[in-house]
């Protein structure tokens, strides 16, 4: 670190840089100097290695040698994007007074830029919030806040409950934010510090004043909201998560130096107003990734998502993680859909307009943020050209949805084409600052300005032909740069052709530059009445701004309405290219599934049909299903897809099966003891069992459970012991019993129907053994599995031969001593506690992921250790 205080620089610049970065010490500095945005000392180190540009160290006379680094303006959003990326700050200061004019230029920050602050198209992916979040906790109540600044999104809620740490990372999951924003008491505790950092890609900052807009909240967000109160939007006054929203507004503030006009709305969500979904479900469900290889390529929102406009992919995405809870809301939507599914020519003619509307959202928050130009303001206009035709062709329908969706569609949006289409030419550039945007007849100025240059550029372009005509020099050209301005070229070989009244300029290899006082004339009438035009021209497109932002939320109510638009007809899309089926959601407490299917894993099997399942569950004979079967027969995706076809059907969309009635369920937990899902340095069956101990005490008898493997992770009778007991406690708890498929390699728990006849069921996954294969059937029966089967799969799995006979070889063995039933747990390190061990192992092999050889090591080992103890 280099001590910039013992020592005294004296250059004024060295000094202004160093005022600015005490004032930014967390943020690295984007100093310009005239084409360049230049960074020094530390900054410049940083810069480099991160930027991988050169670390250079200029003279500064008086000051000695200072490390700099520099990158060119025009280049600043990439070299942005890196460096914000890889979780530093950047504060960019820029030249605020004439470079041209005398003494020291002014120069201060206009923007800071931050992971969750980043506006620039190309650091944002289209299809996904940007979040930012704050949080605050107080006794057992957590204050959550996420704000989405590219949108102008702005969340909160207010949590209590016993496990306020579990909700925590819940929230961060949901909201996968790039940035969190801390006050010091919050940022200083390691517990929590901890929790935010396991979360993966999120940078931690300390924002110092948080501490004033905590205890200010209330009045600090009455003024920009402009509101007395928040119950206009259905927040009470005392919610904790105002506290932390004033907090990350101040911060968004003093990072975009106030200009966040475009945040207009606190929406509050509640755990009780949607479907809920924690991490573990949204992980198993595989709803935005898969689990084994994260990607986007084979979850649900993969397959979901066709739609047309980022708005609504972002949209979508948002109803999966929030499906419905009301009865009246969802209905809406499977009607729309419905409908729309037999109104196929409206529908790829929506489709159609609503695939040329740009990100509204995203236009607009640029243009609040200062970082707008001209061409996003015809992308603006256009996309609200478009959206009046849709208003137009959406007018007919009868749908109270459609209607709702027609009536948000703002026609203030006329006013704003008007405007644009008035002021900005058809195909401007991007730069605002560099003229040629303005259309004619909106400034008298600056109509005269350019005539005046148009006049004298016409005076210069004639000037070659009669200075042609005069010198009698054919090839004499009029030639313009930005160093020497207009000059008269004259070839070599003509000059001594060049007439007395032009005074040299400069001399080329082949050539000889000249100028004459009446050309300087022009040229100066040319100049100056451009940089006018220029000024006038910036002006009139931040006055453009200023009134488009007037109608900040008609525009904002309108890219909304396109979105859920777009969303559903992408559900009908989905339905309609899938074979869905309209759900009915029912009153009985039922979910009554038939022919379902997995609608991700369908879509995935090459040259063989799905086989589609029954589900029947209620809180009653058939709450708790008992799924066993072999390895690979297909327990895992019935299970999930009953869970799906429920999410789906609350969303709004039509299912994967025949006929569906839902009765609405307010929480869906999905655990998965099969796949490890690492986080946190916990071992994986610590995992498990917090998971399954948050499933226990939160599930409610309107609660969706599936239960995959669960157990094993430790030793089989430990396993066994708490796979039951659980299962237990799901069927005999007195303040729920939440509709649960329960899937387990566990023959044990095939008892339960027995002990509770009226709760619990037996299923199993149908095979076929013929005399030398085993072929699965994937279709559900009632019943038990009668064995595993794990060495036919081993089989099927293409284990050479001599290790499947030696194999079964082996398992006969055991069978004989009597090894593979369960046994009391053994004590200390017994021989059948050896065995167990053994047996464990065998059980956790995943024959599908091991090779041919690894197979046949493993059974030398496994014979050694048999071996050993003969
Ligand atoms: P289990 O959990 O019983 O080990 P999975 O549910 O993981 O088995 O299914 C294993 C594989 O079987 C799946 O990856 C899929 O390819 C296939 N499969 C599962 N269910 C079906 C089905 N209903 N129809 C067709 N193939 C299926
Ligand atoms: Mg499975």
């Amino acid at each position: 670190m280099d001590d910039l205080s013992t020592q005294n620089f004296t250059t004024p610049m060295i000094k202004q840089y160093l005022d600015i970065k005490k004032r930014y010490e967390d943020c690295i500095i984007f100093f310009r100097l005239g084409d360049f945005y230049e960074m020094f000392f530390d900054d410049a180190k940083v810069g480099s290695r991160v930027l991988n540009i050169t670390l250079t160290s200029r003279d500064r006379g008086s000051d000695g040698k200072i490390p700099m680094a520099g990158i060119p303006y025009h280049a600043v959003d990439n070299y942005l994007a890196k460096l914000v990326k890889s979780g530093y700050k950047v504060a960019i200061c820029e030249q605020l007074s004439d470079p041209k004019g005398p003494g020291l230029v002014k120069r201060d920050v206009v923007r800071i830029v931050t992971p969750g602050t980043i506006l620039n198209e190309k650091s944002l992916d289209q299809n996904e919030n940007n979040f930012i979040v704050s949080f605050y906790i107080q006794n057992r109540m957590l204050g959550f806040v996420g704000a989405d600044l590219s949108t102008g999104a702005f969340y909160l809620a207010q949590f209590e409950n016993s496990n306020i740490e579990q909700t925590l990372i819940d929230e961060l999951y949901k909201f996968n934010p790039s940035e969190c924003v801390l006050p010091p008491n919050l940022y200083n505790k390691p517990n929590i510090l901890k929790i935010i950092k396991s979360h993966k890609s999120i940078n931690i900052f300390c924002f110092q004043d948080a501490e004033d807009y905590i205890n200010n909240a209330s009045n600090y967000l009455n003024s920009h909201f402009k509101v007395q109160t928040f119950k206009g939007f259905g927040i009470s006054d005392d919610n904790l998560a105002l506290k932390p929203a004033s907090v990350l507004l101040g911060y968004l503030k003093y990072t975009q130096k106030n200009k966040v006009s475009h945040i207009k709305e606190i929406k509050l969500y509640n755990d009780d107003d949607h479907l809920v979904l924690n991490q573990a479900t949204i992980v198993n469900l595989e709803l935005f990734s898969t689990i084994r290889e994260t990607n986007r390529q084979g979850s649900l929102i993969n397959h979901l998502d066709i739609t047309s406009t980022a708005m609504g992919a972002r949209m979508l995405k948002s109803w999966i993680l929030k499906p419905l809870i009301k009865k009246e809301e969802i209905l809406e939507r499977h009607n729309i859909v419905e409908k729309m599914i037999k109104e196929r020519n409206l529908r790829k003619d929506l489709i159609y307009t609503l695939k040329e509307i740009n990100d509204i959202e995203r236009l607009l928050s640029r243009l609040a943020t200062g970082l707008g130009n001209p061409k996003d303001l015809i992308g603006l206009k256009q996309s609200l050209i478009k959206s009046q035709i849709i208003k137009e062709k959406t007018k007919g329908i009868k749908d109270p949805f459609i209607k709702k969706i027609n009536q948000q569609i703002s026609t203030e949006s006329k006013k704003i084409i008007e405007e644009i289409e008035k002021t900005i030419i058809e195909d401007p550039p991007f730069d605002p600052k560099q003229g040629g945007l303005a259309n004619k007849n909106i400034n008298a100025k600056l109509d005269e300005l350019r005539e005046k240059i148009k006049s004298s550029k016409d005076w210069i372009a004639k000037l070659e032909k009669t200075e042609r005509e005069r010198t009698g020099i054919g090839s004499l050209k009029i030639k313009f740069n930005k160093v020497f301005g207009y000059y008269i070229e004259i070839s070599k070989a003509n000059l001594p052709l060049a007439p007395n009244d032009y005074f040299r300029k400069q001399t080329l290899v082949n050539a000889e530059r000249f100028i004459t006082p009446e050309l300087k004339k022009h040229e100066e009438i040319i100049l100056r009445a451009e940089e006018k035009t220029k000024e006038i021209e910036y002006k009139i497109f931040l006055n453009l701004i200023d009134f488009i932002l007037l109608y900040t939320v008609n525009i904002q109510k309108t890219s909304e309405s396109l979105a859920k638009l777009d969303c559903i007809l992408d559900l009908v899309q989905i339905a309609e290219t899938n074979n869905y089926c309209k759900p009915e959601i029912a009153d009985s407490g039922q979910i009554y599934i038939k022919e379902g299917r997995h609608p991700v894993v369908e879509k995935t099997l090459e040259g063989r049909d799905f086989v589609s399942n029954d589900t029947l569950l209620d809180s009653k004979e058939n709450q708790l299903l008992v799924i066993t079967g072999p390895n690979m027969a297909g327990k895992s995706v019935y299970i999930r897809q009953t869970a799906l076809i429920v999410l789906m059907a609350q969303i709004g969309s039509f299912v994967p099966a025949k006929e569906a009635k839902i009765s609405i369920v307010d929480k869906i937990f999905v655990r998965s003891g099969a796949n490890d899902v690492i986080s946190s340095g916990l071992s994986t069956f610590m995992v498990e069992m917090v998971e399954a101990a948050n499933i226990l005490n939160n599930a409610t008898s309107n609660s969706l459970i599936v239960m995959d493997e669960v157990g094993r992770g430790t030793s089989t009778y430990d396993g066994i012991s708490i796979a039951k007991s659980i299962a237990e406690y799901l069927i005999t708890n007195q303040k729920a019993s939440p509709k649960t498929l329960f899937a387990t390699h566990y023959h044990e728990l095939q008892t339960l129907e027995k002990e509770f006849p009226k709760k619990a069921k037996n299923l199993s996954m149908a095979v076929d053994k013929n005399l030398d294969k085993l072929i699965f059937l994937y279709k559900v029966i009632p019943g038990g599995a009668e064995a595993s089967y794990g060495i036919e799969v081993a089989k099927l799995a293409g284990i050479p031969k001599e290790v499947i006979i030696r194999a079964n070889e082996i398992l006969k063995e055991m069978e004989n001593t009597n090894f593979n039933t369960p046994l009391k747990p053994s004590k200390g390190k017994s021989e059948k506690g050896k065995y167990e061990t053994l047996i464990r192992e065998i059980k956790n092999l995943n024959i599908n992921n091991i090779k041919p050889l690894e197979a046949l090591n493993i059974l030398a080992e496994i014979q050694r250790e048999i071996k050993d103890k003969d």
